[in-house]
């Protein structure tokens, strides 16, 4: 053991910093500093916790107006989803941008698409769920480019349990949309193939 201390102490691993968590609980000093993200980590964090808001807080305004029980269902999942981003922000140190309110957001661009889903789904139940379809499609582009912008573990899990759960939640769209409209379910926003592969067709 103190052959082993003394090499971790000469050749530097047992200080090095950045290793988050690792020095935790070695030779009972302080704990290691959160270690720090790369910007696109950072703004990807942010961007994603909000845009785990707005899924939600459509879900919850379509839920109201339609009583589907399917945005019921998912505004739930979109809620836990929030809570994993906003743990990853305390852990790096980083600010919530969630704004109370429903419905409101810090970033412009998720407000007007906001806005713009809403008075769309609020047009028929069916617009409805094909805004859900929508916003889950956008889901998963954006989880899948920021899964490439970082190798980090812990941001990688959590990214993984919402690329799993928009394409349930994708699946249950398009299901309740297919059950309407008779009709196969035609992609909005990434392509055929991809939809198509996630439904397994
Ligand atoms: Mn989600
Ligand atoms: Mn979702």
């Amino acid at each position: 053991m103190l052959a082993l201390v003394v090499f971790g102490i000469t050749t530097g691993w047992m200080l090095e910093p950045v290793l988050a968590g690792r020095g935790k609980g070695r030779g009972g000093g302080k704990p290691a500093p959160a270690p720090v993200l790369s910007e696109e980590e950072a703004s990807d964090l942010l961007f994603m916790r909000e845009e785990e808001k707005l899924a939600r807080d459509v879900y919850t305004t379509m839920y109201a107006e339609w009583g589907a029980r399917v945005f019921d269902n998912i505004s739930q999942a979109e809620q836990k989803h929030m809570n994993a981003l906003l743990g990853l922000l305390d852990k790096y140190g980083l600010e919530d941008p969630v704004l109370k309110p429903a419905g409101k957001f810090a970033n412009t661009e998720l407000q007007e698409l906001y806005d713009n889903l809403v008075a769309t789904g609020l047009q028929s139940r069916l617009d409805a769920l094909k805004v859900g379809a929508l916003i889950e499609e956008v889901d998963i582009e954006d989880i899948v480019i920021a899964m490439e912008s970082t190798s980090r573990s812990d941001i990688l899990n959590v990214y993984g349990n919402l690329l799993a759960g928009s394409e349930n939640h994708l699946n249950a769209f398009v299901r309740n949309i297919e059950s309407i409209t008779g009709e196969t379910y035609v992609a909005q926003w990434i392509s055929q193939e991809e939809v198509d592969a996630i439904l397994g067709r």
